[in-house]
């Protein structure tokens, strides 16, 4: 990467070892295994970057959305058990089969997609059935469940498929005092025995995401599946885990203003006192939620300085003051947190979001640099 990219555009720097330090915590909570949740590009910081050194820090396995997210993994080389849970019934299950990927099946209609699919390729499907167990999300719904198992173990005897696993997933586990998460487990347990009763013998059981996983020990099973822990994000806030992404940018102009000025768009924001204003080139189009206009802060010059007006689509004004900034100085939008500057939690609590929507959204058009990924190759290689 070159100067230019690295000082003078908008910059999001991944920290894999981060990564792999929060992997390592969730390998250390649960005696069972942890499957790392990568999908939506790894929650924005790459999916096969976070999933190298996930696997490198003791993950068993991936899981993914999607199909078309899971074969790209593949294309990338990844190895190992990797898991689609989400599918259109017309989704390429062939494709899947092909590339060794296993099967998440909420209905009947997908578990014939699936069979068929192995019937053209000659391949047997690795499917995990999956039960709603509250949410009404994805999932089968109760009353289908039995009719789900007796058609998967029909189709196990013909040699089509190899139902290794059940899953669930709990909606409420960030609240571990909701009662609907000894409902959700319950109905779990009623699930795997109706499978059982139907002469299914899967071998792993998974129901815990990040937040079950650190706060109720209870629904681990035999396979934890961890998304957000991954790259620093505890919905239960039990936790302190490393935050992976930072997201710079530097100033490219810089103005003094007197009172009475108006900010940008719409009048949102009149100055009180003569200022100097810089401007950062982000803005919602890069992932600043516009909903967060008149909150936001970035740290710059060392200090937390205020986004003010709206913010528009590439750009965003900040109010510095007296501080004597210069342009092309570097203000950090977000990060962990550690050297004073606003985190992906402060961004979602200053537009009505949660983290994970922050980390996902950041745009197509800032620069990425990934920051521990040799370390993690030297380690996997010695392993
Ligand atoms: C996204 C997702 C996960 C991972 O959840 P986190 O809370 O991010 O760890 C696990 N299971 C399913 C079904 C998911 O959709």
């Amino acid at each position: 990467m070159t100067a230019y990219e690295e000082h003078a555009r908008p910059l999001l720097t991944i920290d894999l070892p981060a990564v792999a330090d929060n992997t390592r915590l969730f390998v250390s909570r649960t005696a069972g295994e942890v499957m790392a949740v990568v999908k939506a590009d790894g929650f924005g910081h790459g999916a096969v970057d976070v999933a190298r050194s996930a696997l490198a820090s003791g993950a068993a396995s991936l899981g993914v959305a999607t199909i078309q997210e899971a074969t790209a993994l593949r294309a990338a080389g990844l190895p190992g058990p990797l898991l689609s849970w989400l599918n259109p019934v017309d989704a390429p299950f062939e494709d899947a089969l092909r590339d060794d990927v296993e099967l998440a099946v909420p209905s009947a209609a997908h578990l014939r997609a699936v069979i068929a699919a192995a019937g053209r390729t000659g391949l047997r499907a690795t499917v995990h059935l999956h039960a709603d167990v509250g949410m009404a999300r994805d999932g089968a719904p109760h009353g289908t469940w039995a009719g789900l198992c007796k058609q998967a173990r029909a189709a196990e005897e013909c040699g089509d498929i190899a139902v290794r696993g059940v899953m669930g997933h709990l909606g409420w586990a960030d609240d571990p005092s909701d009662p609907f998460n000894t409902a959700g487990r319950q109905a779990f347990v009623a699930a795997v025995a109706t499978a059982r009763r139907f002469g299914l013998r899967p071998s792993v059981r998974h129901l815990a995401a990040t937040a079950a996983t650190l706060t109720n020990p209870g629904s681990h099973f035999e396979l934890c599946r961890i998304g957000a822990g991954l790259v620093g994000i505890d919905p239960s806030g039990s936790t302190r885990l490393r935050p992976a992404m930072t997201l710079t940018a530097p100033v490219v102009a810089l103005r003094d203003v007197p009172a009475g000025t108006h900010v940008g768009y719409g009048h949102a924001y009149v100055t009180s006192r003569r200022t100097r204003l810089a401007l950062l080139p982000v803005g919602y189009a890069d992932g600043i939620p516009r909903s967060s206009s008149g909150r936001g802060c970035v740290l710059l010059h060392g200090r937390r300085c205020r986004v003010v007006g709206l913010v528009s689509m590439d750009q965003v004004v900040v109010e510095v003051g007296r501080l004597s900034v210069s342009p092309g100085e570097v203000a950090t939008v977000f990060g962990p947190g550690d050297g004073g500057e606003p985190t992906a939690a402060d961004w979602a609590g200053w537009s009505g979001t949660i983290e994970h929507e922050i980390v996902t959204g950041i745009g197509p058009r800032v620069a990425r640099r990934v920051v521990g990924a040799h370390h993690q190759a030297r380690q996997a290689v010695s392993a």
